[in-house]
């Protein structure tokens, strides 16, 4: 056995969120060793890769799956990974300035466009509405081969950004204005077992033992996995939800979003420019159920049929979902998006919505593309939760991140930068003068 490394606080799990949190803990507190265990080679390789996500940075206007109230909540963590770019990413290395409409289409959708519009203009001045002849100036496919008589509206706003979550956790880790740095990086380390021992948390690698005043684990489904060995949140189990890309060239220009299917707690089908090729443009993502972790990587299996949702309770819970959701088609169809000819002629549907004129020699099945959405579920209500999940134990943290995890990376640290500092004690400071100066100003 060799000898045990010693940190105040480690972060197990190296995307986006475990990034952020370790450039908050740099920045903002006096914490003077701090730990980052990722089980890749790099960072940000799972669901914070460019080929997983959209790559958006949601602000909650134009996605109708969030009411006003929830909207506001995504709006300010969408406007603190603004304030992070304008302060270090002049040159656009990280991301890409971009527009963005939500389209409305057919008579119910522009009456509850409008709608939208008048709730949420006084929260979002940026807000316009367009009618056909401005939606055709910005995108012409979008008009162009659409039957003159069906009726559009889009909202359109100009603060619309495509963000690469990888180059963002690697920034977040490399890029600290103080020249000390503080924090240690541990990659191809996987964590195997966590559990107490005395005050401290130890966690079991391959590469050695790892203990720590206080822990953070941000690991994405695995998070809750750990959380479970430890007895917390048995009440919750993992329903990953895989997400995947069509793709395209040259068909738009900017992002541009449709109204959300009723009853369907994912993001409807969108179009968004790939942040490092604009002329290529996704269509997705799709949601399907998978007995799968991590997208593409066929070991988490294994870890996937020995969780939560693999019980009696867990799958009277997911049978509770599809049928308090009408579902089932959804669920069906969704899977069928995976299959080759059939997937693509059925998702022409989605792309025809936004681009009438698009023939199916205009897309192409993004191989590799797509992760896993970690979606936390209810044993004994059946409920799916529509964002990430927070669990404490004793000087523990768990975080569970489906979308929108990435926009929410900033906002999710300065609440566990907080509680990281009060769970350490005394002799622990957080700078919250510097904090408000960079982030509320
Ligand atoms: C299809 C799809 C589209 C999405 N679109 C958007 C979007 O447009 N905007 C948005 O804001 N969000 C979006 N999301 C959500 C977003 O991608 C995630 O919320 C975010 O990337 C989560 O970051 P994370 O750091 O928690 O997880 P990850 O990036 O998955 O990082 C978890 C890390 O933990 C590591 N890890 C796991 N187990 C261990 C272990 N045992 N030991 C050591 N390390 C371990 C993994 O290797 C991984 O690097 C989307 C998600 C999907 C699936």
């Amino acid at each position: 056995m060799g000898k045990t490394r010693e940190f105040d606080v480690l972060v197990i799990g190296g995307g986006v969120v475990g990034s952020a949190l370790c450039h908050f803990l740099e920045r903002y507190t006096n914490i003077s060793s701090i730990g980052l265990i990722e089980k890749g080679k790099e960072l940000g390789e799972v669901n914070s890769s460019p080929d997983s996500n959209s790559q958006t940075v949601h602000f909650g206007d134009i996605e109708t799956n969030y009411g006003l109230e929830k909207a506001k909540h995504v709006k300010n963590a969408g406007d603190m990974i603004v304030s992070y770019l304008d302060r270090y990413d002049s040159d656009s290395s990280l991301h890409r300035k971009t527009y963005k409409l939500l389209l409305g289409v057919g008579d119910n959708e522009v009456a509850l466009l409008e709608k939208r519009y008048e709730d949420f203009k006084a929260t979002y001045p940026k807000l316009r509405k367009l009618y056909r002849d401005d939606i055709a100036k910005l995108e012409p496919n979008i008009v162009k081969d659409r039957d003159p008589n069906e009726n559009i509206v889009a909202l359109y706003s100009d603060d619309g950004y495509a963000v690469d979550y990888k180059k963002l956790a690697d920034s977040f880790v490399g890029n600290f204005l103080n020249s000390n740095k503080r924090t240690e990086l541990f990659f191809e380390t996987k964590v195997s077992k966590i559990y107490k021992k005395d005050s401290l948390t130890i966690a079991e690698t391959n590469n050695g033992s790892f203990s720590a005043k206080v822990v953070v684990v941000t690991s994405g489904p695995y998070s809750l996995y750990f959380a479970h060995k430890m007895d917390i949140g048995k009440d919750l189990a993992i329903l990953p939800v895989a997400g995947s890309f069509y793709k395209s060239k040259n068909l738009l220009n900017g992002k541009v979003y449709t109204v959300q299917i009723d009853g369907i707690p994912f993001a409807a089908i969108h179009g968004d420019p790939n942040v490092n090729d604009p002329t290529e443009t996704r269509f997705g993502p799709t949601a399907k159920m998978l007995p799968l972790f991590e997208r593409h990587r066929y070991n988490t299996f294994f870890d996937f049929i020995t969780s939560a949702i693999v019980s009696i309770k867990g799958i009277f819970a997911c049978l509770k979902i599809i049928l308090q959701m009408h579902f089932f088609w959804f669920a069906i169809e969704n899977v069928l998006y995976d299959f080759p000819i059939i997937g693509k002629l059925l998702f022409m549907k989605n792309i025809k919505k936004i681009v009438p004129s698009a023939r199916l020699k205009d897309i192409s099945y993004g191989k590799n593309l797509g992760g896993v959405r970690p979606q936390v579920v209810d044993l004994n209500t059946g409920k799916i939760f529509l964002g990430e999940i927070k669990l404490f134990g004793d000087k523990i943290i768990f975080n569970v991140t489906p979308s929108p995890g990435a926009t929410n990376c900033l906002k999710n640290a300065s609440g566990d930068v907080v509680k990281v500092v009060e769970m350490l004690g005394e002799g622990f400071t957080f700078n919250k003068e510097l904090f408000d100066k960079e982030f509320k100003s």
